[in-house]
């Protein structure tokens, strides 16, 4: 299920010439592939988790656009992939990881004033608690 939010940003990402495809079961949710220019979305997510996600990798996106080299070994995924196989980061890593995630953050908020889209306390909530996850990361050694 989508909404007319959901649709806007798809619009917007078009625009952009980055594609957006909805694949089962994708364990972190979302994902931006800055080489195939590809947002993949978790479809079994529910819309309002689903707009909040397609708006944080639009903003890794407008990141990545902007910034690209500050992108390099950072991408959320890769880290999720490490803390879950227990990798070791390094301290530049993770600082790195945090310093994209929260962009990101920053960038989902910009865009989605500019779409008219209201966010709501969730995404305040949902924003805290994925930065929380990567904070996490830094206190580890
Ligand atoms: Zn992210």
């Amino acid at each position: 299920m989508k909404n007319k939010h959901i649709e806007s940003i798809e619009l917007y990402l078009l625009l952009c010439q980055v594609r957006v495809k909805y694949i089962p079961d994708l364990i972190s949710g979302g994902v931006y592939s800055p080489s195939a220019r590809t947002i993949l979305i978790d479809e079994n997510l529910n819309v309002k988790q689903k707009m909040f996600t397609l708006l944080h990798e639009a903003g890794h996106f407008i990141d990545y656009s902007t910034n690209p080299k500050s992108f390099t070994n950072a991408s959320h995924n890769i880290a999720r992939r490490k803390i879950e196989k227990s990798q070791k980061l390094s301290l530049a890593q993770k600082r790195a990881i945090i310093r994209n995630e929260t962009k990101a953050w920053k960038y989902a908020k910009g865009l989605a004033r500019q779409l008219k889209i209201p966010l709501g306390k969730n995404f305040e909530k949902d924003r805290k608690e994925s930065l929380k996850t990567y904070r996490q990361l830094e206190s580890e050694d």
